[in-house]
């Protein structure tokens, strides 16, 4: 059993698919009786080439360090020549007439179990060395292609170093049932892509990929942060009863979708969605919220060669503004940088990409660009529901600068006669301290506040939000996060300007009271996590959420603030 960072709520039992570097696809294919022979000479040479190589590195190693060394080599190749891994596989492929590339993996697999299962860490330790071995035999098998999460072709529960956005978006999510990462934190992508495609996940798990073969069964509890490798009958029985309560409890949260968010002394409060694909608006209806307060348009862009022409941007933001019309829609304009990015090869070689070209910064470098995205928002607000944002404005200047080259293109449709909403509002995302510390001015500038809480702790906290080693430090309730929230609620109010959340911390129920007793204007969050939220809402009143937020405003420090939050006893 590991423990690791609770990414996204839910329980998933299946088979592990392991995706890291070293692996490949191994794909299960029927053969015929005539092929039986085929598969075996072919299994006979991979045994051979990979003989060959090791008794290359044999040669290397004894000529570098001493013949001593390279006697590893001659275990090594005792191994090939094991009965258990030859013969077994080729009996096998006989036997169920399956590809040899499938058999041997599974042959590999069982050895390996065998080894870790040993109560001796010495051989314990071997098992990596099998594992290394039969992983040279199967390159030869099947090529050096990578494996991607594109080859999925069963369901599974994906094991891997560290999913990037874009291996999410051309994963075929159908067949995966849950994510365990080494890597990634609490508002990573990866953390962010499950919680929206309501998958179960677990991140920061630190070396699990080195500890689970493929086709391990694995169990993801999303809520605990737990992953449970080969779970023995009784554990595994006891967590598929709890995935059936779960789906029970989340049938009953649904039935709240179409009740309003209002506190039991008539408050009431806009619970808005975050989407990263335009397909994610059935969830937001289903799940009941108020509108988009959060579309990560960077989604669009990610994972191709190109960049997304106006008239595919236009059609994606026009679907959406339409799926949830009246409700309103806040697109927001391309975050890339940070951790997503164009594609691997666009990946810019920064040593600090989170406090680098990222987001509006790169958009005013490359105003072509941005020029792009911004006419295809604006021709897809005819309908009035559209509002746009700009993330990580770190001042007044820069939202300045954006707004004119928005002016410019706006002048520009006019030109050619092209309609759009003229009154369509902007507003800035406070995400960087020097925004929340200068949000008065920012807040007279622009049409509403929408706080990023997830990269707001980030800065504040120094702490880079997808390192696990870190991840202890970054923490929403810190006095000083709290404090900013405050400080740009309060802001916008005097200016009389709407303030949301559209950061994790908006989906978290521990905090909800916090943010009602602040007087936050609306939430944004995953769909999933609205009815939770919604549920807290209708069952406290406001004054009761502001003398709590004024006793956590008295705390000095976390723990502090997070003791007397769990002492409230909220109904979930
Ligand atoms: C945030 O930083 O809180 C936010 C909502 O933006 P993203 O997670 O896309 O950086
Ligand atoms: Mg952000």
């Amino acid at each position: 059993m590991y423990k690791g960072i609770a990414a996204s709520r839910g329980i998933a039992i299946g088979k592990a698919f392991v995706l890291d570097q070293e692996d490949f696809p191994i794909k299960k294919r029927e053969i015929t009786a005539e092929e039986v022979e085929k598969e075996i000479v072919r299994f006979r040479e991979a045994l051979k080439h990979t003989a060959e190589d090791l008794l290359h590195m044999k040669e290397k190693v004894s000529h570098k360090l001493g013949m001593k060394h390279a006697r590893i080599f001659d275990a090594y190749l005792l191994v090939l020549e094991d009965p258990v891994f030859v013969e077994e596989t080729i009996e096998n492929i006989k036997k169920n007439h399956l590809n040899v590339e499938y058999v041997f993996n599974q042959v590999l697999g069982k050895i390996v179990h065998v080894f870790k299962a040993i109560d001796d860490e010495y051989l314990k330790e071997r098992s990596k060395d099998i594992q290394d071995l039969g992983k040279r035999v199967l390159r030869y098998l099947v090529g050096e292609e990578k494996e991607t999460l594109a080859h999925l072709n069963e369901k599974v529960i994906v094991v891997a170093s560290d999913l990037t956005p874009s291996d999410t978006v051309a994963m075929r999510e159908e067949n995966v049932l849950g994510f365990a990462t080494d890597r990634g934190g609490k508002t990573s992508h990866t953390t962010i892509m499950a919680q929206s495609l309501e998958i179960p996940a677990v991140v920061g798990l630190k070396n699990l990929t080195q500890r689970v073969s493929a086709g391990d069964v694995v169990i993801v509890d999303g809520t605990q942060g737990l992953v449970i490798i080969n779970p023995d009958e009784t554990i595994l029985e006891h967590y598929y009863d709890e995935q059936k309560k779960l789906k029970k409890e989340e049938k009953e949260l649904k039935k709240l979708s179409s009740l309003e968010a209002k506190t039991l002394d008539g408050y009431q409060f806009n619970l808005m969605a975050n989407i990263e694909v335009p397909e994610e608006t059935d969830s937001v209806i289903k799940h009941g919220a108020d509108g988009i307060g959060l579309y990560r348009t960077e989604f669009l862009y990610m994972n191709r060669s190109d960049m997304p022409t106006e008239e595919e941007q236009w059609h994606a933001y026009k679907k959406v503004a339409k799926a949830v019309y009246p409700k309103p829609v806040i697109i927001r304009t391309i975050d890339l940088g940070g951790d997503k990015f164009l594609s691997s090869e666009g990946t810019p070689q920064e040593i600090n990409p989170f406090l680098g070209l990222r987001a509006i910064r790169l958009c005013l470098k490359h105003p072509d660009i941005f020029k792009v995205q911004l006419r295809a928002i604006l021709r897809a607000s005819v309908l009035g529901n559209i509002k746009i944002m700009y993330p990580m404005v770190s001042g007044v200047e820069e939202l300045q600068k954006a707004n004119n080259i928005l002016k410019d293109v706006k002048d520009d449709l006019t030109g050619e006669n092209i309609p759009f909403d003229e009154n369509i509002q902007v507003g800035a995302m406070i995400e960087i301290p020097s925004a929340a510390m200068t949000a008065e001015i920012l807040a007279k500038e622009a049409d509403f506040l929408s706080i990023g809480t997830n990269d707001l702790i980030q800065y504040t906290m120094a702490v880079d939000r997808v390192n696990e080693s870190v991840a202890y430090l970054y923490e929403p309730l810190h006095p000083a996060v709290l404090n900013l929230i405050k400080r740009v609620i309060d802001a916008g109010h005097k200016e009389n300007k709407l303030v949301s959340v559209c950061g994790e911390m908006a989906g978290d129920p521990l905090i909800t009271l916090i943010f009602i007793g602040l007087g936050l204007d609306a939430f944004s969050m995953g769909p999933t996590a609205i009815p939770k939220i919604k549920k807290i809402i209708r069952s406290v009143t406001k004054s009761e959420a502001i003398e709590l937020t004024q006793k956590i405003f008295n705390q000095t420090n976390t723990t502090a603030i997070k003791r007397l939050i769990k002492h409230i006893n909220i109904e979930e």
